[in-house]
């Protein structure tokens, strides 16, 4: 079924090429007429993903991840419809959906788990300019969301050309108590001088720098060293792609605190989130904002 489909990167690896003039070349095309209307009426749809404390298991946030099931070719990865949208203008658009979308669902997610959790949303570099505080705020006043709930994650699949104007931004989004995230941190341009330039609050670790293990070596030294960065800069850290108990151990004695992968769980729709296998601890007063 779809369900177990969209989960693997190989079963949507056929639309790997549309961007490229294979069979799907209208993908552009596709996507264009998807975003034109309502996204959620042309088969956008919006996953949820645990981020989880390492310490006792808690989901801490979730992160919200776009998901399309195009009416005219069925499922397409989210790395080529996004570089697609990038490509073509439109990534602005599928944002925008799914920021609105989890504001929406910020109550039900609080269900699910028990109690408010933070919640994640991919904002492309490209949109790093004046205007996005705008439409960020708007989505939080339209759904009753604390400003303080939300994190923006940076993804930087192009570089950032011009640091300072992000800056800008970013600190524009943070004077209203949103916080921001570096997506994908160590994997792509600049990663030093990003952290340079970018008052974040959160780095998120990239897949190929969490493949550590628990005896020391030369990956581990690398991960230990990022997040003894990050602390001196009081910024935290959440490790990416942790698919077994191993991993996650390592990450831990290497003084990370929280991360995201398969082993707490696959991105799934709001109504298949599970809450977390070790229960969130009891809610007193305080412990929300000890959460965040
Ligand atoms: P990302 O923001 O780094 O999201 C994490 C990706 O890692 C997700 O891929 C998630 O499914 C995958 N992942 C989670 N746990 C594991 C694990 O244990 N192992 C491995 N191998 N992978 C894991 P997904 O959902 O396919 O999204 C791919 C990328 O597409 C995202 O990477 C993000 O850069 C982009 N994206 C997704 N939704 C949006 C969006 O709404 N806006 C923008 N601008 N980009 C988005
Ligand atoms: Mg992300
Ligand atoms: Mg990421
Ligand atoms: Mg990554």
């Amino acid at each position: 079924m779809y369900a177990s489909k969209r989960r693997g990167k190989g079963t949507m690896a056929r639309y790997a090429g549309a961007q490229d003039g294979g069979p799907h070349a209208d993908l552009p095309h596709l996507l264009a007429q998807a975003l034109e209307s309502h996204p959620g009426d042309a088969g956008f749809e919006v996953f949820y993903q645990p981020i989880v404390r390492f310490t006792d298991g808690a989901t801490v946030a979730v992160e919200a991840l776009a998901r399309w099931t195009s009416p005219v070719v069925g499922p397409v990865h989210p790395d080529v419809f996004v570089s697609v949208a990038e490509r073509t203008g439109l990534v602005a658009a599928i944002d925008d959906f799914v920021l609105d979308q989890a504001c929406a669902d910020a109550a039900s997610l609080a269900v699910v788990f028990g109690r408010p959790v933070d919640m994640h949303v991919n904002v492309s570099a490209a949109r790093l300019a004046p205007g996005l505080e705008d439409v960020v705020v708007a989505a939080l006043t339209r759904h009753g969301v604390p400003a303080s709930r939300l994190v923006v994650e940076i993804t930087e699949t192009r570089r950032i050309s011009d640091l300072t104007a992000a800056a800008a931004v970013v600190t524009r989004l943070r004077s209203h108590g949103i916080r921001v995230a570096l997506d994908d941190f160590g994997s792509g341009f600049n990663a030093l001088a990003q952290l340079h330039s970018l008052p974040v609050d959160i780095v998120k670790l990239d897949s190929t720098l969490t493949d550590v293990d628990v005896a020391p070596d030369q990956a581990g030294a690398l991960c230990r060293s990022v997040v003894t960065l990050c602390d001196g800069l009081n910024i935290a850290v959440v490790a990416e792609g942790i698919e077994t108990p191993s991993r996650a151990a390592a990450l831990a004695s290497l003084g990370c605190l929280m991360g995201q992968g398969y082993l707490f769980g696959q991105p799934g729709p709001l109504h298949r989130l599970q809450p977390p296998a070790i229960p969130a601890q009891p809610t007193a007063p305080s412990s929300a904002a000890q959460l965040s």
